[in-house]
């Protein structure tokens, strides 16, 4: 039965991802439908919302284990969203789907993925990137860019920290270059994945398919280019097909943590070639601009934001924009899926756990000494086989914050207490988890447990 199996699934998702991943997205999913002869698997979601969430961190999960429990080698899954039917299924069948945040009416969706080379996401364009003064001069050189490919700053080198919208601005100059000229051949590629392309280049003798590949495209936009330091070989021939490119005034656009000369493990000459155009960075922007950006999103979203609230979030993230994104789609999915408006109660309930969710790094160790410490156990009586009532339900809490607390596996929990399988340690969770429901006393001693951990 198609309903069993989902159970199952969800069996899986608790034990890898954790009961409130479950709780809070899954279960807000239906499996719709299983359609055996294109091997599809249809999931119901109540907005694009949670669609997109699930989608974005869990696709992959969800690929291995459904065509396992299903019996396929491999699978997709579509999404129906809302109440409607199937006018609406949106295809996702990446593994590789952006955190982006889709509108109502558009689905995820990129161009075709070329055999070898990455894709170009639809959702990274021009129109919705934010401009403050953190990212103005990249992103007027981006735009330059895309109107002159191969003229004015090449190459383009844009740096900065994590999440603050390099990959985005590469992908709105393929986007915007491919909409001036659709033949333009436009390939987006990630440093790593370009240096693993060139490893099998290498395993199955193709090194010279590799380079003429590259050295036949109009625009390249390479992105994280760091991670091809101490890779000599693939520096190498990454030299060659940038002096290619270069002299064919081809269009190549890098992006990267830091400026050309600061990069460790990369040979100088090619670190000399990335500065050759025009190095701009981007940083990390100031409250407006981090409004300005939740405004737009939740607009993207056909949602309007009170200032209050988004004050709240852009105030309340101040690590880079992909949490900011991430916090204000938590906002509006725990909204949508309780039926309440977001305002700032709901926004401060949210993001306030969260934060609170985001305890010190808590190991074994410190959990059982606590639980030890409350029960007046030692550590071995805990290992220990004893199946006494009292030891028994120590190292049931023990076990229940340890899964709790920390992201270690199930079979790390097990034999850190005494080589206890994996079944026996997901029944210890269970119960716990189930008995704190109903039992109050218990429920107040894991608490003040937790609380001198976490
Ligand atoms: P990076 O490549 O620098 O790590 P990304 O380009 O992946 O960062 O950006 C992370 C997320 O933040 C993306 O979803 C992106 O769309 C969004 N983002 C970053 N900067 C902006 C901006 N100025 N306006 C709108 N969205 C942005
Ligand atoms: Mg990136």
């Amino acid at each position: 039965m198609i309903t069993d199996i989902w159970e199952e699934f969800l069996d899986i998702v608790r034990q890898e991802a954790g009961s409130r991943v479950v709780e809070t997205w899954f279960k807000a999913v239906m499996l719709k439908k299983w359609d055996m002869d294109q091997k599809v698997v249809y999931l119901q979601a109540p907005n694009i919302f949670v669609q997109n969430w699930i989608a974005s961190k869990y696709m992959s999960l969800m690929q291995v284990n459904l065509s396992r429990l299903l019996h396929v080698n491999e699978l997709k899954i579509s999404f129906l969203v809302g109440e409607k039917d199937s006018s609406d299924i949106v295809g996702m069948q990446g593994a590789h789907l952006p955190v982006a945040m889709a509108t109502k009416s558009s689905s995820a969706s990129f161009s075709a993925p070329s055999k070898t080379g990455g894709y170009i996401s639809s959702h990274y364009l021009f129109e919705n990137f934010v401009v403050g003064p953190s990212n103005s001069l990249a992103y007027a050189a981006a735009q330059a860019v895309a109107q002159k490919p191969g003229t004015l700053y090449n190459p383009l080198f844009i740096y900065g920290d994590s999440g603050l919208g390099k990959t985005h601005l590469l992908h709105a100059i393929g986007n915007n270059i491919k909409q001036i000229n659709a033949n333009a051949a436009v390939l987006y590629q990630t440093a790593d994945r370009f240096v693993n392309e060139f490893i099998s280049a290498i395993r199955f003798d193709k090194v010279h398919k590799f380079k003429a590949k590259y050295q036949s495209i109009d625009v390249l936009l390479i992105d994280d280019i760091q991670f091809i330091s101490n890779k000599e070989q693939t520096q190498e021939a990454f030299f060659h097909i940038f002096n290619t490119l270069h002299e064919a005034h081809k269009q190549i656009v890098f992006s990267s943590d830091t400026v050309p000369q600061d990069l460790k493990g990369i040979a100088t000459r090619l670190r000399s070639r990335m500065a050759w155009g025009l190095v701009t960075d981007i940083y990390i922007p100031k409250i407006e601009t981090k409004i300005a950006i939740l405004k737009k999103k939740a607009q993207l979203n056909s949602e309007v934001l009170q200032d209050e609230v988004a004050y709240f979030i852009a105030d309340t993230v101040d690590s880079n924009i992909r949490e900011l994104e991430g916090a204000l789609v938590r906002v509006m999915a725990f909204a949508a899926l309780t039926k309440q408006p977001i305002d700032i109660n709901l926004a401060k309930k949210v993001l306030t756990k969260k934060s609170h969710e985001n305890v010190k790094p808590v190991d074994f160790s410190m959990i059982v000494h606590s639980v030890c410490k409350h029960y007046n156990y030692s550590l071995q009586e805990l290992q220990s086989k004893s199946r006494s009532k009292e030891i028994a339900l120590a190292r049931h809490i023990a076990i229940f914050l340890m899964k709790k607390c920390t992201n270690k596996s199930l079979r790390d929990i097990g034999l850190f207490l005494g080589g206890r399988d994996h079944s026996t340690v997901m029944h210890a969770y269970s119960k716990i988890e189930k008995s704190i429901e109903h039992d109050q006393q218990l429920a107040d001693t894991v608490k003040g447990i937790e609380r001198t951990i976490c």
